[in-house]
């Protein structure tokens, strides 16, 4: 064929895909120039994945009626002028491309309004042509409609992979500007569901609670910052050493901004735990980096997610001594620093064993710097559920029960009243959790594998989530069509000589979207569900042997105060509190 320029429809949808490759990079993007427009909340909605629509909203500045139609050609950008721009860049934006790109790929519907201005305009976009452009009414802000993904390149559309998978690149995407933008408020709903949403308080740890759930939530680390603030600052969560995965996944980097993939700087987290981790197992970390713009050129890929440091190993040295000067001092059980000798590392079993012990042994004193920890400066609204639902109970004397629902106890404190449903849910919860955590989860063989019919949607959900599964003692495999196989459960349902057919129905539905959207809460959505079918039931007689049992066990608990749920497990009256009440 003779060299010839390609026409620019050609052009501009080859172009598109470098920004656009699936429908969530049309959601980064668009979440993106929400930031960029100072919005304070982004909702996105998503049908089908994204592939058939979605929305984003925001209530950021708009864009002047005069400047929408321009705002969709290629390189068009209010975020840059010049080249020397490029280095003071503290956008996420700068390269005037995503809208063009989405637009030159699917039906767009912009409608945006600057606050300065009294009308919205109206611009529709498809395969790269205006239709339409119009007044529209609207509060400030701007809301994009991305409808028919790659409605005119098929071979992309070919290569979009299921609904639910594109779902999971969203919630990715979502949960990483939910964290990286504490004072943001994100919304996310797919197929009319809402499945994740940040508090935008500006607490990262509430974020995270969102993202990974109250239990992680409430253990992590906030990084120690450093005094006085340095070039390149460090700030964020990290796990303690008693909490960590199967993989670096949960590692989450931030550099001004922006969410990085960066082998570099999720190897310095990792460094940080040298000696603390079990082989095999890594840290849970959100790290934002924040150095000035001039030192980081951002500019290096289309889809902004690599960077590269002018001093990359400033930056290093700087996330690795954040990360762990904190664990040195915020971690709940002491760490001393020269205590692991060089031999550690080859894990000796003497080692390990020692690292376990010190694992379960919570002294008195680092409790309490721990609850500090969580308790920032004054109660401030919210925090102090956390706070108190982390705190240990003192020992408790059972008195009796009430109505075979309630216990009632009696501690140095005074009198607690204890609702022995939520309690007992609370002590399977962490046990299960504690088992897979040190990989010894313990899983019962049934005598007779036993085969269970579930609806098809239920027997995709445990197939995708196998591997959870078998870290929570479930040992299933498809057994053709809607039918699995179980050979074991975890010996925590195995015990309670129950139904496997009701028990996979429970976790099935635990796993469907809505109730466990995001892979790290995956686990614990699955263990919440199974505690609430086996915990003891409201109107359970119980006696006096058996509420001793429970009330040990919950002594034991990290968080007692509160069920898997959030309920409160517990009312508490202080002795000062009887005496008011008593006027005395
Ligand atoms: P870039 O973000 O790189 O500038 P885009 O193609 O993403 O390029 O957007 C082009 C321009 O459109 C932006 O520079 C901005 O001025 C405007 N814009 C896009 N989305 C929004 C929005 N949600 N709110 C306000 N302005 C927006
Ligand atoms: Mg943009």
């Amino acid at each position: 064929m003779p060299i010839r320029v390609l026409p620019e429809q050609v052009a501009s949808q080859i172009a598109a895909g470098e920004v656009v490759e699936r429908p969530s990079s049309v959601v980064k993007e668009l979440v993106e120039n929400s930031i960029d427009a100072g919005a304070r909340d982004v909702q996105v909605e998503t049908r089908a994945g994204g592939k058939r629509f979605i929305r984003v909203s925001d209530d950021g500045d708009g864009v002047p009626a005069a400047e929408v139609e321009i705002a969709f050609h290629r390189h068009a950008t209010s975020k840059l002028v010049t080249a020397e721009d490029l280095a003071r860049i503290t956008t996420l934006g700068f390269r005037g491309e995503a809208l063009a790109s989405i637009a030159a790929v699917s039906r767009v519907t912009f409608v945006t309004r600057s606050a300065d201005e009294p009308m919205g305009t109206l611009l529709r976009v498809e395969g790269g042509q205006v239709t339409a452009l119009q007044e529209s009414g609207r509060p400030p802000g701007t809301s994009v409609t991305v409808e028919d993904l790659f409605f005119n390149v098929p071979a992309r559309r070919k290569f979009l992979r299921t609904e639910r998978t594109e779902r999971r690149h969203i919630d990715a995407w979502l949960t990483r500007y939910g964290l990286a933008y504490p004072g943001l408020r994100v919304t996310l709903s797919h197929d009319g569901r809402t499945v994740f949403q940040s508090p935008g308080n500006d607490r990262l740890r509430d974020v995270m609670i969102a993202v990974y759930g109250l239990e992680v939530g409430a253990a992590v680390l906030q990084i120690v910052p450093e005094e006085p603030p340095p070039e390149v600052r460090v700030s964020g969560f990290v796990s303690p050493p008693a909490l960590h995965r199967a993989n670096r996944s949960y590692i989450t980097l931030f550099v001004n901004g922006r969410w990085v993939q960066d082998a570099g700087l999720t190897y310095a987290v990792i460094q940080a735990y040298h000696t603390l981790l079990p082989s095999g197992r890594y840290p849970l970390a959100v790290v934002m980096v924040d150095l000035p713009p001039a030192d980081v050129d951002v500019n290096v890929h289309p889809a902004k997610s690599e960077v590269r440091f002018r001093d990359g190993d400033a930056v290093f040295r700087a996330v690795q001594k954040a990360v762990r000067r904190t664990l040195l001092q915020r971690s709940p059980v002491p760490i001393t620093p020269s205590a692991p000798p060089a031999t550690w590392p080859t894990e000796t079993s003497a080692a390990s064993q020692r690292r376990e012990q010190l694992a379960h042994l919570r002294p008195r004193q680092s409790d309490r710097q721990f609850q500090f920890e969580q308790r920032p400066a004054v109660g401030a609204p919210g925090e102090s559920v956390l706070a108190a639902a982390t705190e240990r109970l003192p020992p408790l004397r059972v008195v009796g029960q009430i109505g075979g629902t309630y216990v009632v106890a009696e501690g140095p404190e005074g009198l607690y009243l204890i609702d022995q449903h939520a309690a007992h849910e609370r002590v399977l919860f962490e046990r299960l959790l504690a088992e897979r955590e040190r990989a010894e989860v313990v899983s019962q063989a049934l005598l007779n594998p036993q085969s269970v019919d579930l609806s098809p949607e239920a027997a995709g959900m445990l197939e995708e989530h196998r591997e959870t599964l078998d870290s929570l003692g479930f040992e299933i495999e498809p057994f053709g069509g809607a039918t699995v196989l179980v050979r074991a459960l975890p010996a925590l349902v195995a015990e309670q000589n129950s139904d496997p057919l009701q028990v996979l129905e429970d976790v099935a539905a635990a796993l469907v979207v809505g109730d466990a959207p995001l892979s790290g809460r995956v686990e614990e959505a699955v263990a919440r569900q199974v505690c609430k079918r086996f915990a003891i039931k409201a109107g359970q007689v119980m006696t006096t042997a058996e509420m001793e049992e429970l009330i040990r066990a919950l002594e034991g608990c990290t968080n007692p105060r509160t069920c898997p749920h959030g309920r409160p497990t517990m009312i508490h009256l202080s002795v000062a509190q009887l005496a008011r009440e008593f006027g005395r």
